[in-house]
C-alpha cells in the first residue's frame, strides 16, 4: 500500500458511512474555493461572502440544528468532519463556523417560543447568528469580572458596555451577548448575575451600537462593538436572569471541540503539503526528504496530531451521548492545537524560504493557526482548568 492511501485509512478509520459522504460532499465543495481564492481575501482582508454562502446552501452550518427546527439533526461527530474537511482543503471555517454553534444556548436553553422563532430561520441561512460577545477589554480571559450591564426597564432590557474581539459582527444578524444584571457584589456566588442576550442588531439604532473592525494579523473579520444605553425585548433573554455565564459554558465545550477539528484539517493540510515538497524538492542531488532531518519532523507533526485526533473524536462521541465534557473538549483543543502548530512550524521549515512566499499558502495558514494557542480560548487556562479540576490540584486564582 503507498503511503498515502495508509495515512488516509488511519484519519478515516472510525467515520461510518454518513460521515464520509459528509467529507466527501465537504470536500467537493472547497475544491471551488482553491488558494488562489484564500489568498485573494487574505491580502484585502475581505470576507469570504461567496465561501459562505455555498456552504450555508449545502446545508451544512446548519448540521447540529434539529430536524423539528429544520437543520439536519447530525451530531458533533459529523460536525467536527465539516470543519476539519475546511481546514484540510487549505480553506478557513472561522469566517461562519459560529453559525454552526452559537444557535446551541437557544437550543440547550431557550424557551419554545425562541426555538420557533429563531431556529427556522437560522436553520435556513435567513438569519445569521454567528457573533459572540463575551470577551471585554478590561476583564479578558475573567469573564466574571466583565462589565457590561443589562438593566432591565419595563418591557425591555436596557445594555451599556464594550466588548472586544467579537467576530462576524458585521456579518451577523443577531448577537448572543454576555451581560451583567445584578452586581457582583449583590450575588450569592460569584458564577451568578449574568444573563445572555441574543441581540438584534438590525434593529439596533446607529448611535446605540457601534461596531469598529479590528486589522489582526490574520483575516478574521473580528471586531469591537460599543453598546450605549441600547434597548432589546426582555424576552430576548435566553434562559433564566442571572444564570447566563452556566449558558454561555455548556455552549463553550462544543465549540472547542470544533475548533480542534479546525487544528486536526490545519495540521492534515500541513503535513500533506510538506510530504509532498520534501519528496519533490531536490537538493545535493537528492530529495530533501530522503534527510533523515526532514522526515522526522513531519512524522512527528503526524503522530502528534493522530493523537490529538482521537481526543476529539472522543469528546465529540461523548458531547452526542449527553455526558459533561469540560476536560475532554479542554484536552482535545489543547492536544489539536498543539499540533496544529507543531505541523506548522514543520511544514513552513521543510519549505525553507519558499514557505515565506505568499503564493504557497504555508505563511497564510501558518498566521491562521497560530490563533488557536489564544482563541477561544488560551493554553495558560486549560492548563489551569485540568490542573484544578480534573486533576484536584489548588486553585490558582
Ligand atoms: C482573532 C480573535 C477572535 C476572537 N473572537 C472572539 C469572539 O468572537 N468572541 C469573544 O467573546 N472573544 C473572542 N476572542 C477573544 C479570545 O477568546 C481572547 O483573546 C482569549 O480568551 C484570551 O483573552 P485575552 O485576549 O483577554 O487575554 P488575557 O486574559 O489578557 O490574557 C493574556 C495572557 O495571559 C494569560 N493569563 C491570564 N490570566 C492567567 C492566569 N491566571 N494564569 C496564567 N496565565 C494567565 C493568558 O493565557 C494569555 O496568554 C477573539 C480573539 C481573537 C484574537
Amino acid at each position: 500500500m503507498h503511503v498515502s492511501d495508509k495515512a488516509e485509512d488511519i484519519a478515516g478509520v472510525d467515520d461510518d458511512a454518513d460521515t464520509r459522504a459528509i467529507r466527501d460532499g465537504v470536500r467537493a465543495l472547497c475544491a471551488r474555493f482553491p488558494g488562489t481564492y484564500w489568498r485573494d481575501k487574505d491580502r484585502a482582508r475581505a470576507y469570504p461572502a461567496e465561501f459562505v454562502t455555498a456552504l450555508t446552501e449545502a446545508g451544512y452550518l446548519a448540521a447540529l440544528i434539529p430536524e423539528t427546527y429544520g437543520g439536519s439533526g447530525l451530531g458533533l461527530t459529523q460536525a467536527i468532519a465539516i470543519l476539519e474537511e475546511i481546514h484540510r482543503s487549505g480553506g478557513n471555517g472561522a469566517a461562519c463556523h459560529a453559525q454552526m454553534y452559537t444557535m446551541g444556548a437557544i437550543l440547550r436553553h431557550g424557551s419554545e417560543d425562541q426555538k420557533r422563532r429563531w431556529l427556522p430561520e437560522i436553520a435556513a441561512g435567513r438569519l445569521r447568528l454567528q457573533a459572540f460577545g463575551v470577551t471585554e477589554p478590561t476583564s479578558g480571559t475573567d469573564t466574571l469580572a466583565l462589565r457590561t450591564t443589562a438593566r432591565r426597564d419595563g418591557d425591555a432590557y436596557v445594555i451599556t458596555g464594550q466588548k472586544i474581539w467579537t467576530s462576524r459582527a458585521e456579518h451577523s444578524d443577531l448577537m448572543l451577548l454576555l451581560a451583567r444584571t445584578t452586581p457582583r457584589e449583590h450575588v450569592a456566588r460569584k458564577g451568578e448575575g449574568l444573563s445572555v442576550f441574543v441581540v438584534d442588531m438590525r434593529a439596533a439604532p446607529g448611535d446605540r451600537l457601534t461596531i469598529r473592525p479590528i486589522r489582526t494579523m490574520l483575516n478574521h473579520a473580528t471586531t469591537e462593538v460599543f453598546l450605549d444605553g441600547l434597548r432589546v425585548p426582555a424576552d430576548c433573554l435566553v434562559g433564566t436572569e442571572g444564570q447566563g455565564f452556566r449558558v454561555i459554558l455548556d455552549g463553550m465545550n462544543a465549540e472547542r471541540v470544533l475548533i480542534a477539528a479546525e487544528c486536526i484539517g490545519d495540521a492534515r493540510w500541513f503535513i500533506d503539503r510538506a510530504r509532498t515538497y520534501a519528496c519533490e524538492r531536490t537538493v545535493f542531488g537528492r530529495p530533501i526528504g530522503q534527510n533523515q532531518g526532514i522526515q522526522f519532523p513531519i512524522a512527528e507533526a503526524y503522530i502528534a496530531t493522530e493523537a490529538a485526533d482521537l481526543m476529539v473524536r472522543k469528546a465529540a462521541r461523548l458531547f452526542d451521548a449527553g455526558r459533561h465534557i469540560g476536560a475532554e473538549a479542554n484536552m482535545a483543543k489543547h492536544l489539536a492545537a498543539t499540533a496544529s502548530w507543531q505541523a506548522a512550524d514543520m511544514c513552513l521549515q521543510t519549505h525553507g524560504g519558499f514557505g515565506f512566499a505568499e503564493d504557497y499558502d504555508i505563511e497564510r495558514k501558518f498566521r491562521e493557526t497560530r490563533l488557536y494557542q489564544v482563541a477561544p480560548i488560551s493554553t495558560n487556562l486549560i492548563l489551569s482548568y485540568v490542573a484544578e479540576h480534573v486533576l484536584g490540584l489548588p486553585r490558582s486564582f
